[in-house]
């Protein structure tokens, strides 16, 4: 079975096929960096333009590699949510289209749970129940993933994102979007006890994150001009890992019989802090398993393969999931999860 995965929810166009044995048989990702980095972060309309103008020819350019057409393709699935709505939109159509003309199931993937199931993608003896931490541009979660569609939110952010931190912190310290790699990169050339921050919620009884007064400090101490920037870098990445460490050992404690501890989304990428969850895991006698950098950040082989995990585990009506499906803007991992206070889901 050949899945074709299309994935567009913030600012990477990406198109995907994937074998059911795991192999990636060809894939395309179009960064949209340049067109964002004049504004400092990504402008939803621009997204969504870039990605009409991109995907349909990124579809064609993935069949041809492969040396496939969509009659070789088993299924088509597209993201169609949480994200970049516009952007959504555009993805989804292009999957519907797709389905309709080759008359193959369309699936509609959560971003999310491809993130979700993306180190399932990278390591084939990865089995439920697994505590995940998904950190990434617009999430920051500890789930408890049961089962394919079985997601049990432990964790959310009350404030800001992992990712919207580091990217944050790049931009006060003038680093350029994306900021993430930028503040990594940095932070290696700096000394982690030189700026004194604050770990929002580390003790705390409740299980959540928090990294908006982390970045208010940030902020302050660069404004007070006594720390150099690689101090700041440094002792910021040092802080959030230490809320990650904090909060991630709170919940393992919290988590029924989990083999593995894993992390996935785009903040995966960092080598602090896969070497801090590495470490935990070690210490919890689980297994430790980060997907390859490349599946950390967005691309359409997570989508893909969520795809086949959906199809697989039977979570798929006859025919695939309706043409009329609409896009969503917000779509939570575990819908039972407390709503807490300020943007997490
Ligand atoms: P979401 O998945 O929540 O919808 P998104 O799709 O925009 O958000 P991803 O592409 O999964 O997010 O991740 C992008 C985020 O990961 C950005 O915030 C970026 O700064 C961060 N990131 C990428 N590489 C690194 C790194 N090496 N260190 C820290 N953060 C990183
Ligand atoms: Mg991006
Ligand atoms: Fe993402």
């Amino acid at each position: 079975m050949v899945v074709l995965g299309i994935e567009s929810s913030c600012d990477e166009s990406a198109v995907a096929l994937v074998a059911n044995d795991r192999t990636i048989i060809a894939q395309a990702i179009a960064s949209q960096d340049a067109l964002h980095r004049p504004y400092g972060g990504v402008v939803p309309e621009i997204a969504a333009r870039a990605h009409v103008e991109v995907l349909g020819p990124m579809v064609a350019q993935v069949l041809n590699e492969a040396d496939m057409t969509l009659a070789d393709v088993d299924a088509v699935a597209a993201t169609a949510g949480p994200g970049l709505i516009g952007g959504v939109m555009v993805g989804l159509v292009t999957g519907k289209a797709l389905a309709m003309a080759g008359g193959k199931p369309l699936i509609a993937v959560n971003h999310l749970e491809g993130h979700a199931l993306s180190p399932r993608l990278a390591d084939a003896r990865l089995a439920f129940p697994y505590l995940l931490l998904l950190a990434s541009g617009g999430h920051c979660q500890i789930l408890e993933v049961r089962g394919v569609g079985n997601y049990r939110r432990i964790a959310t952010t009350i404030d800001d994102a992992l990712g919207e931190a580091f990217d944050k912190t790049a931009k006060i310290l003038g680093l350029g979007f994306p900021g993430g790699p930028a503040v990594e990169r940095l932070a290696a050339t700096g000394d982690s006890r030189a700026v004194p921050l604050p770990r929002p919620l580390a003790g705390s009884d409740e299980p959540h994150f928090s990294f908006a007064g982390l970045k208010s400090a940030v902020m302050r101490a660069h404004e007070s001009g006594k720390y150099a920037p690689a101090d700041i870098a440094a002792s910021f990445q040092q802080a959030a890992l230490d809320c990650v460490l904090d909060r991630t050992r709170r919940a393992l404690a919290n988590a029924d019989d989990v083999g593995s501890l894993v992390v996935a989304g785009g903040v995966a990428a960092n080598l602090s802090l896969r070497t801090t969850l590495e470490t935990l895991a070690n210490d919890n006698d689980l297994r430790f398993v980060a997907p390859p950098m490349q599946l950390c950040t967005d691309n359409a082989a997570m989508i893909a393969w969520a795809g086949r995990e959906r199809m697989n585990a039977g979570l798929l009506a006859e025919g695939g999931d309706p043409l009329d499906i609409a896009a969503r803007p917000r779509w939570p991992l575990d819908p039972d999860a407390e709503p807490v206070r300020g943007a997490g889901v």
